[in-house]
């Protein structure tokens, strides 16, 4: 911590802060201290860290930083749905989002400044790829919220999705730090069946996360052919389904978590047949699988339109009839773009290549 720019400290897990800690000479106890105060207490500034030494305070003033992302803009809708803009720097912005329900307050985290997975259904896919987060950008947005929350209405985030801007494992290293710090009961305390990485398919980071973290795993398949997968998800062409479910398998046995989510967004006479619902009903029948029917959310130039209600209900008593647990996801903060898939931000695209040539996995 002794470089020109000081560390921003959030969003490191409890392991990483005792090394810095280490790195320091000081104990790595001091760890837990400024874990209750960060994520205990909300207090950011070292000089109110009053179980600190005074040598202690103003060195991680001096070295370290703990500064929240700069909140641009908010938008709240008509149903409760609130939505932050938030700065990335250099004129970038990621967007996050809180969906309250009854009993329960969701906290949609963005990874990624845009994304490369180029997705032809997805807002931010069409905006295309600058950079990644850090995870002190990752967990300084559930700090914002949490803490406009707690001053408009009091109302708590029980939930966090990696479902924001960006394909979360393709920013490895730093969403698995923050899912740490989201789960560590020194941190945010939430049960590892409350934090979800939603993914298109990385399949060899599927993997190493059964190995680093045990949260929940959506997954959004969107079709049960390659063909159409390789359209609508073009990292298929490289981890196609049969290899994608494979993973998903083992990734519940490694984990012990109860089951995989699939997210399968409704497009209106692309994937929405009944044949295409029988064939996805064979491929998760009788797996540790639910699905999650998500309406598509129209945005400017998309060129795909919603499946109409009766042609949604149709495709779900297929997999309720195949024994497959199957919800259609409510379309929540529309009339604020705050719905799944409609996350825009502001990016600058860096990403100019073909798919084979885009930067898949930055961070180790
Ligand atoms: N990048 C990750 C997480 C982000 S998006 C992923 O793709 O899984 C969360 C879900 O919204 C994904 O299942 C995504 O495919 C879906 N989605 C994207 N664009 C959408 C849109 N316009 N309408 C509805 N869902 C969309
Ligand atoms: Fe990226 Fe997910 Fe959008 Fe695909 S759906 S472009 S992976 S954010």
């Amino acid at each position: 911590m002794n470089s020109a720019a000081p560390e921003n400290l959030l969003g490191l897990s409890r392991g990483s802060l005792e090394r810095r800690f280490q790195a320091m000479g000081e104990r790595p106890f001091r760890a837990r201290q400024l874990m209750k105060w960060i994520y205990g207490r909300d207090v950011l500034a070292p000089a109110a860290m009053t179980d600190l030494s005074l040598e202690l305070r103003s060195r991680l003033a001096a070295e370290a930083d703990f500064s929240l992302p700069v909140l641009r803009s908010r938008e709240r809708a008509a149903d409760g749905v609130v939505k932050w803009l938030l700065d990335a720097g250099r004129g970038q912005a990621v967007e996050t989002v809180f969906i309250p329900e009854a009993g329960r307050g969701t906290l949609c985290v963005s990874s990624q400044v845009g994304c490369a997975m180029d997705c032809s259904f997805c807002a931010t896919g069409h905006q295309g790829f600058n950079r990644n987060l850090s995870a002190a950008e990752i967990i300084g947005q559930v700090l914002l919220a949490r803490r406009e929350l707690a001053r408009d209405r009091g109302a708590a985030v029980t939930n966090v999705v990696f479902m924001g801007m960006g394909e979360p494992l393709a920013n490895f290293r730093a969403v698995v730090e923050a899912a740490a710090v989201l789960t560590d009961s020194l941190g945010f305390n939430l049960s590892r069946r409350r934090v979800t990485v939603s993914t298109s398919g990385l399949v060899p980071q599927i993997r190493r996360l059964a190995a680093e973290s045990r949260v929940a795993l959506a997954v959004s398949l969107h079709a049960a052919d390659d063909e159409l997968r390789n359209r609508l998800v073009p990292i298929n062409r490289r981890h196609p389904i049969a290899e994608l479910l494979a993973a998903c398998w083992d990734y519940v046995d490694k984990t012990n978590i109860r089951d995989v989510t699939f997210e399968y967004v409704m497009l209106a006479g692309v994937n929405d047949s009944l044949a295409q619902a029988r064939a996805l009903a064979r491929r998760l029948r009788h797996r540790p699988a639910k699905v999650n029917l998500i309406p598509f959310n129209p945005f400017p130039g998309s060129g795909y339109r919603r499946s109409s209600q009766p042609v949604i209900d149709d495709f779900r008593q297929v997999l309720l009839d195949a024994g497959i647990m199957t919800i259609t996801r409510k379309t929540r903060g529309d009339d604020i773009a705050a719905a799944c898939g409609q996350l825009a931000g502001r990016v600058q695209n860096l990403v100019r290549s073909p798919l084979g040539a885009k930067p898949l996995e930055t961070g180790s």
